[in-house]
């Protein structure tokens, strides 16, 4: 078994995952794993996508790729999606809300397209990728924290950094 806990960070883009990820591995010593530079740097995609602008992923090569290291323990996996990951691989799902006003502003300043700004402000408001945490993993793993605001994002790094506390704690040897 692990001796660290495997952590999903999800939601839509724009929401903080990577800022939060970062902090969390700099403090904790658990590895960022952000797959959309996984799926790039190992080619486990099909192609790129014109359209969305983004990697085409091939979900069952990215897990090939990732199996090994993820089984292992210790790290804290960066991705708007999180369907894909086995139950059995994770120990908590973070998923990032916020405001759509807020998110709006973020995406305009990473010059999002029209179509790809909408459709990830649709994704927000009808949390879709919450619902995704919730179908695909336990309800006790999942937890749906704010990411607002600086305050907002050093509680959640806060609270997760308790949660890793307890774990380890709770899965000592
Ligand atoms: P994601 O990885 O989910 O796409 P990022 O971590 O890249 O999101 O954050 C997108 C932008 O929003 C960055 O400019 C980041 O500094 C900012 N940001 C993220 N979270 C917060 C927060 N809680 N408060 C203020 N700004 C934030
Ligand atoms: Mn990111």
């Amino acid at each position: 078994m692990r001796t660290q806990p495997n952590i999903i960070v999800t939601g839509t883009p724009g929401v903080g995952k990577t800022t939060h990820c970062e902090t969390l591995a700099q403090n904790t010593g658990l590895k960022h794993m952000a797959i959309n530079d996984v799926v790039k740097s190992r080619e486990c995609h099909d192609g790129w996508d014109k359209e969305f602008g983004c990697w085409i992923v091939d979900e069952d090569k990215l897990l090939d790729v990732i199996e090994d290291e993820v089984k292992q323990g210790g790290y804290i996996i960066d991705w708007h999606a999180c369907e894909v990951f086995p139950k059995s691989w994770i120990d908590l799902v973070v998923v990032l809300r916020v405001d759509s006003t807020v998110l709006y502003d973020r995406l305009k300043a990473r010059n999002y397209a029209e179509n790809k700004l909408q459709e990830n402000l649709d994704s927000e408001i009808m949390e879709v990728l919450l619902q995704e945490a919730r179908d695909a993993y336990d309800e006790e793993i999942v937890v749906e924290l704010r990411s607002d605001t600086a305050e907002e994002m050093e509680n959640n790094i806060e609270r997760i950094e308790s949660w890793i506390t307890n774990w380890k704690k709770n899965n000592a040897a």
